[in-house]
């Protein structure tokens, strides 16, 4: 271009950006599109010769995130999506038409819960929701028209772990997929695909990213059914974008030492508590991987514990509707994620006013200890 105007030049600034190719990270293609030299090399796309047209499409930020969450899960493909609920959403439609049915765990997470009950149907899909406790309560849920059997490989808030390998030979038996939310229990610990399910899905917000900084989703399988969900995911706009895909990239990095440290942590404060008198009940997996027990632990308080005063005197820890973060934070199920349950529904999966979620952090382990144990015992009711 010979000498440029000023309002030419500031759109076409380093036009000509060729890659860097050593690069030590990857960088961020913060881009909505990708640009072609010639007709050539824009029906080289088409042909399958050149990965990259449009983000909402396909980006290498996406790729890359997708590609080391399938690696990480033994999977041979994945698709990074907007958030955990649209990785399930899309998940549920690579596998199920108007006109088939569903089963699903009562227990799942509560979007999970709203998504599978209130939204499915309008997309014409039949759903029975049971308790995945009994499997044969499962296998007797399934119909002819039943596609899917969906579950949570480590449940919330009570930490319920799925029995995958009779699962998986229930739906082999009975000609069905099956889908596993693999969120809390993460890569590190269990590996649902390489048990024989078909569909892995995990909230990204959660112990992938691991730093409550971005909302992402990804969905791992084979293939075909990975390029089903690509589709579903590029036409109803549910992509994730490029930099929420590299920051996740980015926190995935230390997911390892993250759940080591994390899952080691949850397990002593599980012990402490259980021992402690104002403390009805510790739900914690007695066993979930070789590597550790996973880094959630519920707890039911005592009845003369004061829950308002309790929540007024956490000292460093914080109250915070999610979990997974490298701080340690708590939830209250009745208020948050099982607010939209009726009491009646609340009570029949055990959630009450004193139970509490502990997302445990990779502070000191004693440091989290000494500051629950000193909560629990200020908040007496006098
Ligand atoms: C948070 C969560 C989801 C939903 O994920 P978002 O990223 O918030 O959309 C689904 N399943 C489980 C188990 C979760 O914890």
């Amino acid at each position: 271009m010979t000498n440029p105007s000023f309002d030419t030049k500031i759109v076409h600034h380093k036009a000509d950006q060729s890659l860097v190719p050593n690069s030590k990270t990857t960088p961020i293609y913060q881009t909505s599109a990708f640009t072609f030299k010639d007709l050539d090399h824009l029906e080289s796309y088409y042909e399958g010769n050149s990965p990259y047209l449009y983000t909402r499409e396909r980006n290498p930020n996406t790729d890359e995130l997708a590609g080391t969450v399938a690696e990480l899960e033994e999977a041979p493909a994945g698709v990074a999506t907007s958030s955990g609920m649209s990785a399930i959403l899309a998940g549920i439609l690579a596998v199920a038409e108007p006109g088939d049915h569903i089963v699903a765990a009562e227990d799942v997470y509560g979007g999970s819960h709203k998504l599978i009950t209130k939204e499915l149907p309008s997309f014409g899909i039949d759903v029975t929701m049971v308790s995945f406790s009994d499997l044969k309560t499962v296998e007797d849920a399934v119909t002819e028209k039943t596609k899917l059997l969906y579950t949570e490989s480590i449940s919330n808030p009570f930490l319920r772990v799925e029995d995958l390998k009779e699962l998986v030979s229930i739906a082999y038996r009975k000609g069905v997929k099956t889908m596993v939310d693999n969120t809390f229990a993460t890569p590190y610990l269990l590996r649902p695909y390489s048990d024989g399910v078909d569909l892995v899905v995990h909230s990204g917000t959660k112990y992938i990213g691991g730093h409550s900084d971005v909302t992402c989703g990804i969905l791992v399988g084979n293939e075909e059914l990975i390029k089903a969900a690509q589709q579903k995911v590029v036409t109803l706009g549910a992509n994730l974008s490029p930099f929420e895909a590299w920051l996740t990239q980015r926190g995935a990095k230390t997911l390892g030492l993250r759940m080591k440290q994390q899952s080691y942590n949850a397990h002593q404060v599980a012990k402490a508590l259980r021992n402690h008198k104002l403390v009805q009940n510790v739900y914690y997996p007695e066993y979930v991987s070789e590597r550790g027990h996973g880094a959630i632990v519920t707890i039911e308080l005592d009845g003369t514990v004061d829950i308002e005063k309790f929540f007024q005197s956490l000292g460093w820890i914080k109250i915070a509707p999610t979990l997974a973060g490298v701080e340690t934070t708590l939830s209250y199920p009745v208020r948050t994620s099982h607010r939209a349950l009726s009491d009646s529904e609340r009570e029949k999966i055990g959630i009450n006013d004193y139970v509490i979620r502990l997302s445990i952090g990779i502070e000191h382990h004693e440091d989290i200890i000494h500051q629950l144990i000193s909560t629990i015992e200020s908040s007496v009711r006098v």
